[in-house]
């Protein structure tokens, strides 16, 4: 068993978690005591972060929404799409009329740069984070 420190991704409070690896699979998770913001405590998502990893139900490619099925399809398809329709929706309603909901479980990198995206490329302060919900 093999267990390695990082970050919980669940919300951006940043606990301290050890993951234990097994055959090559997460198969626990534990908090770190020495870990200055969780100082050995986790919540239950904490405490669950392994479960997600290896699940079946787990999202791994993008699925885009055709004849009004979602079909799994390439990352260059889904961000062609996206960027014609934000391109779309720009031009005929205005950058207004686009709105960017964040995530807390992106790293403060990521957010920054979609933050940037939002307002800087795209036009807008509609900028929002899934953590103010
Ligand atoms: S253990 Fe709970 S409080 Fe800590 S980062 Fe994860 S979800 Fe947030």
């Amino acid at each position: 068993m093999q267990n390695t420190l990082t970050i919980c991704n669940y919300c951006g409070c940043g606990c301290g978690v050890y993951l234990s690896v097994k055959n090559n699979r997460v198969v626990g998770s534990y908090p770190s005591r020495n870990h200055p913001i969780s100082r050995g405590n986790l919540c239950s998502k904490g405490w669950h972060l392994h479960q997600f990893i290896h699940s079946k139900n787990r999202l791994t490619k993008p699925l885009l929404r055709k004849n009004g099925k979602l079909v799994p399809v390439s990352w260059n398809e889904a961000l062609d799409v996206t960027a014609d329709a934000l391109l779309q929706t720009k031009k005929q309603f205005g950058p207004d009329a686009i709105g960017v909901l964040s995530s807390a479980k992106c790293t403060n990198e990521e957010n920054y740069l979609l933050q940037k995206l939002t307002r800087v490329g795209i036009g807008t302060n509609n900028i929002d984070h899934c953590a103010r919900l």
